[in-house]
């Protein structure tokens, strides 16, 4: 069984919802994705910028309080008394919070006095790089990250120790950690997201100086563009793929008085994650919708189609009984097949009526045989087709005197029954056809006027050996003629054949008499 029209119907108005509903909800979803990116990575950037902004207020800060405390330590550090050092150094480290360690040097860069955790260094020389600067130019100063003779990996901020004629008399130095627990743990880490965002800080190195996963702080991040773009000092935010090949929406700033640089971070997986919640919500919004259209095209389907179904199964009840093939019309469901085969049906009845009128408008009701219509009809197309033809007209000999005799019936009959002779004894020939009364003509298409004069000359003697329906024999006289031997057309040649036939009448009857013979005789 084929699809059918409602079926058809349903199929087509279906597929166009779903593919609306999908390309809406796609569409959604791509705009959806993009705001999120847009509106993430713009977060991230403000953020970076706050987190950069308050690196850079902790770094002032503590340049701030290393200079007070240097105000403060000038005239210990010109007696060296160590216990006071110490005693400052330590409380830098207690109350500032922000500082893992404190050490105080001389102008020579020797250590005088320490917090308590590094107090083995007192006496040893200073090797930072920052603290020698600071000696020699007098100014505050911030370290790039560094490993410690005691092996820790640190940012040293130092700040000059001046006597009342601003000379350098030695520095104050506060570390940082690295590694461990520090202030930019208490700053960044707090702002830790559960949703996978994370925060770090790298110098303008590229060297990670603050990172979640503390083990990884020291390695020398490459190949990330948002950290190429903060060692050129620009601030921003991009897409982009991190060393682990993982895909990230980052902003960054810059931290001008360092030129260390924070970059926050969040996976765009995770980031776009609400969009699929958003087509999720959008399918269960658009449902009771879904649910009305459906209804609303069954309706319509079912109303579009029931005519046709109908019509259909009328059409294929009618076919079933008469039992028709269909028309080759690539009639491929149900209501056009039965539909093709309704016409299919109609066509061959429509066919057979003319077929059957053409055959009676050209046919004898008494004898069967064709009449003079269709001899008209079948003489023009030989002589369109210039093949040439003999012409026989026939006429019963005393026709009047056999109705007379035996009436009118017996007549047709002795008519009928010539006419089944001729039929018989010329089938191979020619063709017969009635011409009138009691008059036959034959054709013989491709035959020569003596040829088919002797044909004729042989039916005549067997007719007139043949008992007749009315119990003896009958004869008749015939005269022949043909194209284009004697005539070009057709009428010329009934005329000939006739005028021979006449000659065999008046020459006694019972005979053929041809064109040739007439001319001679
Ligand atoms: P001949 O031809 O030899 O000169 O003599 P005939 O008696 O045949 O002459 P005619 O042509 O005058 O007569 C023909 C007769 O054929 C007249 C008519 O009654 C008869 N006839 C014509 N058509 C029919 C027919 O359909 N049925 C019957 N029974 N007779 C017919
Ligand atoms: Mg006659
Ligand atoms: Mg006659």
């Amino acid at each position: 069984m084929k699809i059918s029209l409602k079926q058809l119907l349903l199929a087509i108005a279906w597929l166009s919802i779903t593919l609306t509903l999908a390309s809406s909800l796609y569409a959604g979803y791509r705009a959806d994705q993009q705001t999120l990116v847009k509106t993430t990575l713009e977060t991230n950037f403000a953020y970076a910028q706050k987190l950069a902004k308050m690196t850079e207020d902790y770094l002032l800060r503590t340049e701030r309080l290393l200079a007070y405390s240097a105000n403060n330590l000038s005239p210990y550090l010109a007696e060296v008394d160590q216990q006071q050092l110490n005693y400052e150094a330590e409380r830098l480290v207690v109350q500032g919070e922000s500082l893992s360690s404190v050490l105080i040097t001389d102008n020579q860069g020797m250590i005088q006095g320490t917090s308590s955790e590094i107090r083995t260094l007192i006496g040893k020389p200073l090797l930072d790089e920052a603290g020698i600067e600071t000696l020699s130019t007098g100014k505050p100063s911030i370290s790039k990250p560094y490993q410690t003779q005691t092996d820790k990996l640190v940012v040293f901020i130092t700040s000059p120790i001046k006597d009342s004629s601003s000379n350098v008399i030695g520095l104050i130095g506060g570390s940082i950690y690295l590694k461990e627990k520090n202030v930019l743990y208490d700053l960044l880490g707090q702002h830790f997201y559960e949703d996978g965002s994370y925060v770090y800080v790298v110098d303008e190195d590229g060297m990670l100086m603050y990172h979640l996963n503390r083990e990884r702080v020291g390695e020398v991040v490459t190949k990330n563009p948002a950290i190429e773009e903060l060692r050129k000092g620009h601030s921003g935010s991009m897409r982009l793929l991190n060393s682990k090949n993982q895909d990230m929406l980052a902003g960054y700033a810059s931290v001008p008085l360092t030129k260390w640089g924070v970059v926050t971070q969040r996976p765009t997986e995770i980031a776009l994650a609400s969009s699929k919640q958003m087509v999720k919500e959008m399918i269960v919004k658009s449902l009771p919708f879904i649910l009305l259209s459906a209804l609303i095209i069954l309706y319509f389907a079912y109303k579009i189609a029931k005519p046709l179904e109908k019509l259909a199964s009328y059409a294929s009840d009618q076919l079933e009984r008469d039992g028709h093939a269909p028309l080759e019309s690539g009639a491929w469901y149900h209501e056009a097949i039965q539909l093709d085969l309704a016409l299919t049906d109609s066509y061959s009845r429509f066919q057979d009526r003319v077929d059957h009128f053409i055959q009676e408008s050209s046919t004898d009701p008494l004898t069967g045989l064709l009449n003079r219509r269709a001899l008209n009809e079948q003489a023009r197309t030989l002589v369109e087709k210039k093949v040439s033809f003999s012409l026989a007209i026939l006429d019963i000999d005393r026709f009047k005197r056999v109705n007379d005799m035996y009436g009118h019936t017996m007549g047709d009959e002795v008519l009928k029954d010539l006419a089944e002779k001729l039929q018989q004894r010329t089938k191979d020939k020619g063709m017969c056809y009635r011409f009138g009364g009691e008059e036959f003509v034959i054709l013989f298409p491709q035959i020569e006027n003596e040829q088919a004069s002797e044909w004729m000359n042989e039916i005549r003697i067997e007719v007139s050996n043949e008992m007749s329906a009315i119990g003896e024999p009958i004869t008749f006289s015939a005269g022949v003629a043909n194209i284009p031997e004697h005539a070009e057309h057709f009428l010329r040649l009934l005329e000939l054949a006739d005028e021979c036939l006449y000659h065999a009448k008046e020459t006694g009857r019972n005979k053929v008499v041809h064109m040739n013979e007439r001319v001679k005789s």
